[in-house]
């Protein structure tokens, strides 16, 4: 492709929306750009989110193992076992480097145009890019798609992020050391994974949350107050329905002021390092997209269901328009705006059927309804619970925290929502998803044949509980 010529689509932003809908695109036969300012592709999750969050939970959940539990399966010489905190580091960014590249090797198989700059609207079809490597190019295209994901919050007002003693996820994922004692501000996602990974690695970890529960945003209470259990038996500290109302450097270390939410005595705790991840926000700066008339609503790009802008020509997708920040809800709506413009069909995706996973150990998953929003919305239902410690291959893997929660209508059974706690809690929930994906009642899960000695028949197990009141065992 030469400078300034007319492509079919251009991408602005190569995270895990992006990336996905311009292969896509390129797959389908559209003469597609793509645009990311960071350099090499992938996006958050690529490069600072996912993965590299992945490869240090790994790592450390198997470090943490070997120690805690090698001995009591009858395998010994593991007293002396060490952590090489730099290799582990240098593992993780390996693997992001792979990945991030191995995304510039599809763009180069399905001849992706691949830019490296900011991308700014110019008009309705129209794309500035000021090159990372100086320069300017404009881009020309029938359409555009917005994919510039999100950015941390970091902005409490009282704690200025320095990404080396104070540190947002990015900087947590890049630390030098395994710090002593760390204070996590925010029990949500990012605060519990991480602070796992710190806390498996020998750091004392201390959880300051605002509210009541832990686990952000959709998460079931009794799964919530379940993992808080869980997580401190573990060792990591919760001080809960409490707010941080400062943060200063004293000489080394770090003084954290914190206070009940509800108002009351002040109280204090010293940290090496204190992570800030209380939520992550829509990233638009410099795109230029209002003043090419792109509406949002609230902080959201405002989109109808085939992801088209107020502006027909440009569609969005990803952290910046409505629904959870996740990269699997993103990729598969840029697969479904580039089905959208090369072949006319209008794909769908159900919000209500896109799974939540938290990578703890054991791993938390849940998809649909959780039994306070069926409260909420005065539906009656039907609760079926299978735990974990009934179940043959938890017992022989000596790992057997968790159960599933198997929730259907009342009156058709319909599943309505499925809640795991499982050390696969993750890989479990897809045949879940896929239940519910097919409108299935509990019934069918029931019924279903699955492998035998898998953790998997729990679900089985919870459905049959959820459909006929009994389960054959546990
Ligand atoms: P992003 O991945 O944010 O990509 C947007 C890209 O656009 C960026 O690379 C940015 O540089 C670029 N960009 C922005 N503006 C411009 C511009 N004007 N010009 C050029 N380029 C631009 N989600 C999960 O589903 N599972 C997980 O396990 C998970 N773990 C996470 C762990 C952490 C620590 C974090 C921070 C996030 C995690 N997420 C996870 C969330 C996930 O990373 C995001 O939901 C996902 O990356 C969103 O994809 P996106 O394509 O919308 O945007
Ligand atoms: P989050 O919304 O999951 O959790 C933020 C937590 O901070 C909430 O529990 C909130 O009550 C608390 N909080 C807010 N203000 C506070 C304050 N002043 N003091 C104390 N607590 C406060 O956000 P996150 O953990 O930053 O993660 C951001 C997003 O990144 C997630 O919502 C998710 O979309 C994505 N993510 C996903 C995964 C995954 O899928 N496994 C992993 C990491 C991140």
């Amino acid at each position: 492709f030469s400078a300034g010529s007319e492509y079919d689509l251009c991408v602005i932003g190569a995270g895990p929306g992006g990336y996905t809908g311009a292969i896509k695109a390129a797959q389908l036969g559209l003469k597609t750009v793509c645009i990311d300012k960071r350099g090499p592709a992938g996006g958050t999750c690529l490069n600072v989110g996912c993965i590299p969050s992945k490869a240090l939970l790994q790592a450390s959940a198997l470090y943490h193992e070997a120690k805690a539990t090698f001995e009591s399966r009858g395998i010994t010489g593991t007293e002396n076992l060490k952590c090489d905190f730099d290799k582990m580091m240098a593992n993780k960014n390996t693997a992001v480097k792979k990945l991030t590249g191995g995304i510039e090797g599809l763009f180069k198989r399905d001849k992706v145009k691949y830019l490296k700059g900011w991308g700014k609207l110019t008009g309705p079809n129209s794309v500035t890019v000021a090159l990372n490597d100086g320069g300017e190019e404009t881009i020309t295209a029938k359409n555009i798609m917005l994919a510039t994901g999100s950015e941390v919050i970091e902005k409490l007002p009282f704690v200025e992020v320095d990404e080396e003693q104070i540190v947002s996820s990015t900087g947590a994922l890049d630390l030098k050391k395994v710090p002593e004692k760390l204070i996590v501000i925010g029990g949500g996602v990012i605060g519990l994974e991480l602070g796992s990974v710190y806390e498996r690695l020998g750091s004392k970890v201390t959880v300051v949350e605002f509210l009541p529960t832990i686990g952000g945003i959709g998460i079931d209470s009794e799964l919530s107050k379940e993992m808080q259990k869980i997580l401190t038996k573990q060792g990591i500290s919760f001080k809960m329905s409490t707010k941080v109302t400062a943060v200063e450097k004293t000489g080394g270390a770090l003084k954290v002021t914190t206070e009940p939410a509800a108002g009351g005595g002040a109280e204090s705790l010293d940290a090496d390092v204190v992570l800030v991840c209380v939520g992550r926000r829509e990233f638009r700066d410099g795109l230029g997209a209002e003043e090419v008339g792109v509406e949002l609503e609230g902080r959201k790009v405002k989109v109808d269901d085939t992801f088209k802008t107020s502006v027909p020509s440009i569609y969005a997708i990803g952290d910046i328009i409505h629904g959870p920040m996740l990269a699997h809800k993103a990729e598969d709506e840029g697969a479904m705006v580039a089905e959208y413009l090369a072949t006319g069909k209008k794909p769908h995706l159900d919000y209500n059927n896109v799974p939540s996973v938290l990578y703890t150990h054991p791993e938390v998953a849940w998809v649909g309804k959780s039994e306070e929003q069926l409260k909420a919305e005065g539906v009656e239902y039907r609760k079926g619970k299978f735990s974990f410690a009934a179940n043959g291959r938890s017992i022989a893997n000596m790992d057997t925290d968790g159960f599933v929660k198997v929730l259907s209508d009342k009156k058709t059974d319909k599943l309505l929502g499925v809640h795991i706690i499982n050390a696969i809690a993750g890989d479990i929930i897809s045949g879940a998803c896929i239940g519910i994906e097919y409108g299935a009642a509990s019934e069918d899960l029931a019924r279903v044949c699955m492998a035998h000695p898998t953790v998997s028949e729990v679900l089985k197990g919870a459905a049959q509980k959820t459909a006929f009141g009994k389960a054959v065992s546990g």
